[in-house]
């Protein structure tokens, strides 16, 4: 049998405890001769393994394993130089379990075929984290931050990235928002006004855009610039640099009081913000005609689009919309591995949830022996094996077992306090399963609660020529939605179509 040998380490591997390549592959030689492998290839990476298909010669070996004849071995130092995202793992693991790898051999183990779910759990958390906990930190780490008082998002307009965290003012654009306050606090001024004359100033965006009135709308309701963070609806202390006074910005709040007039209530367009037109990158915005028609429409902010005659009423919107569901086709089998392993994983990482289990299995095993008994039992009593007598005695002591082992169990269940169970796992799993079932259920339920949908699904997608054109998914249905377009997958389904319907 031939051996790979396979040897990665990138920059993103700080610890010093991660061999350099070099010697990753002096050791893995020395361990291969002693063990008296023949290693007929070696790979040397430098890349990140924590994304999925982000690796030109893993790639290369994944590919010469699916379609060798040959019986191939891989030798690597740790398991995590092979994968560290679900993905590539999935890929790796299903290698395995067809045989197409003999045998994974590292410095202190071997995986064999037989190792059912081992690759997953070596970064333990890695399936269940990419399933349940993405989202959760990454909302974590945002709300840590803006409780530290720094900004978590993009600079708003005035200020920049330092790379760092933190935020530096934009010394040229900071003079014109100061203008902005000055000028609208005087009362002097609408926001179109106000436009139009920073715009003859040469205020423009980094891509050398104008600001629009709703931009400086949003500029002066923003109290960001005077220090304090609105975010989710919650205002925090910024510790940014202010570029105007708070005096300042109450005031302009009291101009804008004085200017709104009771105007015509808003009409709210639930599906506005989420497109974009794909020939000109607008937002597809709304209006409402006759009172009652709702069209969907490009605005067309840079003049030349084509996309902007076409009016898209609410309905075909919701039709379009219901499109995306379409996309989110994922690999069963990807969805079934990260579902035995985040099991896995989950019940090894909770103890008590373990011995549960175990009790649980012990008192259902007790179960059913004297469930078997029982049956025996009545059999002596059919073969005329003991009198009824006999029986009915033996029958009231097994029956009273029974009873006990029941009421264990039931005991037991009631009082197994869990936060997450098999059951959310599962429920998870179909979830990634039946876009078809979210499609349906997106048609049925209200507006509002479509748009809910769609925003805990996607960043945003694109419209073209009345189409669905481009769905930028949310983690991790992205990386779901992306391992289906992979043709690995695509094999392993041709192949492997063991449940057709
Ligand atoms: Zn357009």
């Amino acid at each position: 049998m031939k051996y790979i040998l396979y040897a990665r380490k990138s920059s993103e591997d700080k610890s010093k405890q991660i061999l350099s390549l070099e010697s990753q592959v002096n050791e893995m030689k020395k361990l291969g001769s002693s063990l008296g492998l023949n290693i007929t290839l070696v790979y040397t990476e430098s890349k990140s393994a924590k994304l999925p298909n982000n690796r030109p010669l893993f790639s290369e070996m994944i590919k010469l394993l699916e379609n060798s004849s040959e019986e191939y071995g891989i030798i690597c130092w740790k398991i995590d130089r092979l994968s560290r995202n679900p993905i590539d793992s999935g890929k790796i693991q299903w290698l395995l379990q067809q045989g197409k790898i003999k045998v994974i051999q590292t410095s202190d183990r071997q995986y064999l075929p037989s190792d059912n779910v081992l690759l997953l759990n070596i970064e333990g958390s890695m399936a269940t984290q990419y399933i349940l906990d993405l989202s959760k930190n990454v909302k974590r780490g945002i709300q840590t931050k803006i409780e530290k008082g720094l900004w978590p998002n993009f600079a708003p307009i005035g200020y920049l990235n330092d790379g760092k965290g933190g935020l530096l003012v934009d010394k040229v654009r900071a003079r014109y928002i100061k203008k902005i306050f000055k000028l609208y606090a005087t009362g002097n001024y609408t926001m179109k006004e106000l436009a139009d004359l920073m715009y003859k100033e040469r205020f423009r965006s980094r891509s050398n855009i104008k600001y629009h009135k709703s931009k400086i709308y949003k500029i002066i309701n923003d109290s960001f610039y005077c220090g304090q963070m609105q975010f989710h609806g919650k205002i925090y202390e910024g510790k940014h640099e202010t570029i105007i006074p708070r005096k300042l910005f109450a005031e302009c709040q009291k101009a804008m009081e004085v200017k709104q007039h009771p105007k015509k209530k808003r009409i709210y367009f639930p599906f506005r913000g989420l497109m974009t037109c794909a020939k000109c990158g607008c937002l597809l915005t709304a209006t409402r005609k006759k009172d009652k028609y709702v069209y969907y429409y490009c605005t067309n902010g840079r003049d030349n689009c084509s996309e902007h005659n076409h009016y898209l009423k609410e309905e075909e919107v919701i039709k379009t919309l219901s499109g995306v569901f379409d996309r989110l086709v994922v690999s069963e089998e990807m969805v079934e591995i990260m579902h035995q392993n985040s099991l896995e994983f989950f019940i090894n990482n909770n103890p008590e949830r373990r011995e549960y289990l175990e009790v649980r299995q012990g008192l259902l095993n007790e179960l059913k022996r004297y469930e078997n008994r029982k049956d025996e039992l009545f059999n002596l009593l059919l073969d005329k094996s003991i009198t009824k007598e006999d029986f009915e005695k033996k029958e009231v002591v097994i029956k009273n077992e029974i009873n006990n082992f029941n009421e264990a169990l039931e005991k037991l269940e009631n009082e197994q306090e869990v936060v997450l169970t098999e059951k959310d796992l599962e429920l998870t799993k179909e979830f990634f399963l039946s876009p078809k079932k979210q499609k349906k259920a997106f048609l049925k339920v209200s507006l509002d609660d479509k748009r809910k949908m769609l925003t805990g699904l996607l960043w945003n997608l694109s419209i073209d020529n009345k189409k669905l054109a481009k769905v930028s998914f949310k983690e991790p249905f992205e990386t779901l939605a992306n391992s289906a377009k992979n043709t690995y997958i695509d094999n392993l389904r041709r192949g492997g179509d063991s449940n057709p319907g």
